[in-house]
């Protein structure tokens, strides 16, 4: 197997899928390969068991920014568009309630505050504060059991979109496939990239491939790819992996906790799964691991290759540890794969979202999380808290973390309009016609189906550096205004 493409993306997980779906469709590029060393498409952190399955708007991460809930919206509302025409009858995704809850006075003032003084209402229209009945009605077991004189507040909306990244990472890739010229290649493991005169030699366990462009979209895989082409030199990774913990049939829907400002990793959260509301999730965890992939021992070497076994690397790792929150919160976690000590140390957490949740009422999850690349400045030696883009002549490569998945068809489009820069004009992107099949079929008004907590069919229902080092700033926002 081998061959001779114009564009070849490496990376069968959502990010390669949304790009490869992107190119194929709404461009006239001709021969386009996506290269996967898994056999199955999404295996990795794209699979809908290995991450929290949320759609993130910004709407309830109240770790972000006005500013960044403004920019993964648009990443948000496009996917969303996406599945509300290719998934009427929800085999992908369910739309149910989401919210952010806060408990006791400070959580509740610093929620109003969000809410009414930082624009997040105006941001998100659809976004309601409700008290505790009203949070009664829509999740009775977060009310149930706890304390009568608790001040409760909740910024709930209905466009609580819980996704099964990986059917959708499929769903790209067959829309892909049936394009001519595109070809799909599974089980093929790159190994490495050359530049040469007139573009790349990608080499792989079934035999080269020749491309004029490349796009590396291989998770945390892709800074190894960039360290090893000689790119990426100030960047490292702080892997943190993450767990979660089972329950039976507690939430309706997403339930939130606020955030700790200075962690890159997600509150805690409470959800039922997207393909089964008898199962509540909570997680996901966050435990640093010398690895790239989840339970994969064979990637340790793949993380001292992105790791760096330099001066710089080690005096980041220092300083971003002896952070006062950081360090303890990491301590932490490191217990929460303990069996059985693990369960009872993350109780508290569960009990935050359901007051009466008991031991025996939660197992953590086996086989379930992945692995969050988050992003190191050996520079600035700090964590950057997002996802990072590293663009060269005409290749690009995308790590990826949360979130990720929410925005891979924001992230698709900026690098297709990069592309077409690469291409020179040979090519032509057809944006009006992405933005019909994506973003124009976001439902722009609420629903009531989703606002009292199921969607039609019955079913119930952070991080922050674009960073790039030849093109720093991604661009201006890249939707126009439509008329
Ligand atoms: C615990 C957890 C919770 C999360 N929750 C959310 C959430 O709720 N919402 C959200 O938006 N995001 C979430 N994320 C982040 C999200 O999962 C990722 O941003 C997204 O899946 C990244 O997709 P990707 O395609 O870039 O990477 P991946 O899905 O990891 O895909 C990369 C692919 O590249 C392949 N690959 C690697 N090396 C090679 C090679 N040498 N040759 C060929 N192929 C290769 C891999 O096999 C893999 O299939 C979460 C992540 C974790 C770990």
């Amino acid at each position: 197997m081998s061959g001779e493409y114009d564009l070849v993306i490496i990376g069968g997980g959502i990010s390669g899928a949304s790009l490869l779906y992107t190119v194929s469709k709404f461009t006239d590029v001709e021969r386009i390969a996506l290269l996967e060393k898994e056999d199955e498409i999404a295996a990795i952190n794209s699979h809908h068991t290995n991450n929290s399955q949320t759609l993130h708007f910004g709407d309830i991460e109240t770790n972000y920014t006005l500013e960044k809930a403004d920019e993964v919206k648009e990443g948000a509302e496009m996917l969303a568009g996406y599945l509300e025409n290719v998934d009427p009858d929800r085999e992908m995704h369910s739309k149910r309630s989401k919210m952010v809850l806060a408990v006791g006075d400070d959580e509740v003032e610093s929620l109003e505050r969000r809410y009414h003084d930082e624009g997040f209402s105006e941001l998100f229209p659809k976004l309601e504060a409700i008290g505790r009945e009203e949070i009664a009605e829509l999740e009775p077991k977060v009310v149930e059991g706890r304390d009568p004189r608790a001040e409760m507040l909740a910024l709930q909306t209905p466009d609580g979109y819980v996704v099964d990244y990986g059917e959708t990472t499929k769903s790209f890739i067959r829309d892909g496939e049936k394009v001519d010229g595109v070809d799909v290649y599974t089980g093929t493991t790159v190994t490495g990239i050359t530049e040469g005169y007139d573009g790349f030699t990608i080499e792989t366990d079934s035999g080269p491939f020749d491309a004029d462009v490349t796009v590396v979209a291989a998770g945390s895989h892709s800074l190894q790819v960039a360290k090893q082409m000689g790119y990426g030199e100030n960047k490292s990774l702080l892997p943190v992996a993450g767990s979660f913990f089972l329950a039976d049939d507690f939430l309706n829907g997403k339930v939130y906790t606020l955030q700790m400002k200075k962690l890159p990793f997600a509150a805690v959260h409470g959800d039922a799964d997207v393909h089964d509301d008898s199962v509540t999730r909570f997680g996901p965890t966050a435990k640093l691991v010398p690895t790239l992939e989840r339970g994969e021992i064979s990637t340790v070497k793949d993380f001292f290759d992105v790791f760096g076994l330099n001066v710089d690397s080690f005096l980041s790792y220092g300083n971003i540890l002896a952070d006062r929150i950081l360090l303890p919160y990491v301590l932490r976690n490191l217990v929460y794969d303990i069996p059985e000590v693990g369960k009872r140390a993350f109780l508290p957490h569960v009990q935050k979202v359901v007051p009466s949740a008991e031991l025996s009422d939660i197992e953590r999850a086996k086989g379930y999380g992945g692995v969050r690349p988050q992003i190191v400045d050996t520079e600035a030696k700090s964590l950057d808290m997002g996802e990072a883009k590293i663009t060269k002549e005409n290749i690009i490569f995308n790590i990826t973390p949360s979130p990720g998945a929410s925005t891979c068809l924001k992230n698709a489009y900026r690098d297709t309009q990069q592309l077409m820069e690469f291409f020179d004009g040979e090519y032509e992107f057809d944006a009006a016609a992405f933005r019909e099949e994506t973003i124009d079929n976001f439902p722009r008004e609420a629903d009531a189906d989703a606002g009292s907590g199921s969607d039609s069919e019955g079913e119930q229902d952070a991080e922050e550096t674009q960073d790039s080092e030849d093109s720093d700033d991604l661009g201006p926002d890249p939707i126009e205004p439509q008329p």
